[in-house]
């Protein structure tokens, strides 16, 4: 019983280090987020050690009747809070919930239709490498040339052209909303399911300020640890009774062995505090600190330094910095954020002249600094901070100082200590 700092020193020194590198720096990966403490309470807690295989009231093991009620608590919150009839809130992780999915409504050899990856797809909806591009025929739709958006008649044409099995909507990298109800119009022209993947979108929908898929969608996957801000983790839903029972089957047994049910019981908690006007406060803090960082990279002085903004702007909780044509190339771009205790990670632009580890581009999200309590006076001296460093107008000692009066003035996880 005794604690981790004698246990494991080491390991002590990591968690201490990485509390210290939140708490000192801006982060503005698009897909992070700080989880509040009660979701670290759980997600620490006598849970980790139970079995649970099966569903709440049908286990394969004894003694689940506490663990039953967080799932319970997991899928109800879930439904309610997307609208959906059915909910399974057992994958480990988004990739695995996609898996499970993918496994669920097509066969191996079946032909799969979604966003290219170098278009701000993601790895699970067909890149070679991922058990998607290896298992099913991948073709992919990629984004206009000079707008850089979906462009419905391109889905349709690829579409009529492949009969697709799978129709998939949803992105990692893309500023812009997707239209639903044009996904599903396509998917039942041509029999496909349609699949939305809204890992990244997932919180402003809670909010009601994103259109929901879960009514157009047959299934919808998503994370809970982006947009949302719970724990690192995935859950499918759906509207039909049939797929849903489906879709338990690929997830347990199919996917998974024992769910984590510290981790389920987390996502319970995710979901309830996602139901709050606190929530909604925070989600509109979050698209309107976007658009604060777009507006910067947008200005007459950053596209004179070559720096501008794929699609001009954003609807959503991050900003496709475009430096085609800036001095600075996505690693450099990346490698200056870092000098200034700002992180972020270098995305390739669509139709990218320079190679995958290089870049021509960055992804900035303002999720995990809403969190933080930022608004917009916040937002605003942040995105001037990063066009300044983009455009290298700014004294590098000097925006440092300027981040630390940020991070100082909102402290994260005050009186937390030893994690
Ligand atoms: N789907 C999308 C659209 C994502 O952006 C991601 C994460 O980057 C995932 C799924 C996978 O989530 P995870 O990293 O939890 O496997």
């Amino acid at each position: 019983n005794e604690p981790l700092e004698l246990v494991d020193p080491e390991i002590a020194e990591v968690l201490k280090n990485e509390l210290g590198r939140q708490r000192a720096t801006l982060e503005m990966i698009a897909s992070e987020n700080f989880v509040p403490r009660a979701v670290l309470q759980s997600q620490g807690s006598v849970l980790t050690n139970k079995y649970a295989e099966g569903y709440p009231g049908r286990r394969y093991y004894g003694g689940c009747e506490f663990v039953d009620i967080a799932e319970d608590l997991a899928r109800d919150r879930a439904k309610s809070l997307f609208g959906a009839a059915y909910a399974n809130v057992q994958p480990h992780s988004g990739a695995q919930a996609n898996a499970a999915v993918l496994s669920a409504i097509a066969e191996p050899g079946d032909t799969i239709l979604g966003l290219e990856l170098a278009h701000g797809g993601h790895l699970t909806h067909g890149m070679k490498l991922n058990f998607s591009g290896k298992l099913y025929n991948v073709v992919s739709y990629g984004l206009d040339p000079e707008t850089f958006l979906v462009d419905m008649d391109v889905v349709r044409q690829k579409a009529l052209e492949h009969k697709p099995k799978v129709i998939i909507a949803g992105w990692s990298a893309y500023p812009r909303t997707l239209d639903f109800a044009a996904f599903r119009a396509i998917a039942d022209e041509v029999g496909a399911t349609l699949w939305v993947d809204m890992a990244h979108f997932a919180g402003l929908v809670a909010a009601g300020l994103h259109p929901n898929p879960v009514p157009h969608a047959h299934v919808t996957s998503s994370t809970v640890h982006k947009t949302i801000g719970g724990p690192r983790s995935g859950f499918i839903l759906t509207n039909d009774l049939e797929l849903h029972k489906k879709l338990n089957s690929n997830v347990f047994p199919g996917q998974q062995g024992g769910p984590l049910m510290h981790v389920i019981a987390a996502k319970a908690t995710a979901f309830k505090l996602a139901a709050t006007d606190e929530f909604k406060d925070r989600q509109a803090r979050t698209l309107s600190g976007a658009k604060l960082v777009a507006q910067a990279l947008t200005s007459d002085s950053a596209k004179a330094a070559g720096v501008d903004v794929l699609t001009g702007g954003t609807d959503v909780h991050l900003v496709l910095a475009d430096l085609r044509n800036s001095k600075l190339d996505g690693q450099q771009a990346e490698d200056a954020l870092h000098a200034v205790d700002i992180t972020v990670n270098r995305n390739a632009v669509p139709f990218d002249p320079r190679p995958p580890m290089v870049t021509s581009g960055l992804r900035i999200g303002t999720p995990a600094l809403a969190t933080r309590g930022f608004g917009d006076t916040e937002f605003a001296e942040v995105a001037d901070i990063i066009a300044q460093t983009l455009t290298e107008t700014g004294n590098v000692e000097e925006l440092r100082a300027r981040v630390a009066k940020l991070t100082e003035a909102f402290p994260l996880y005050p009186g937390l200590e030893n994690w």
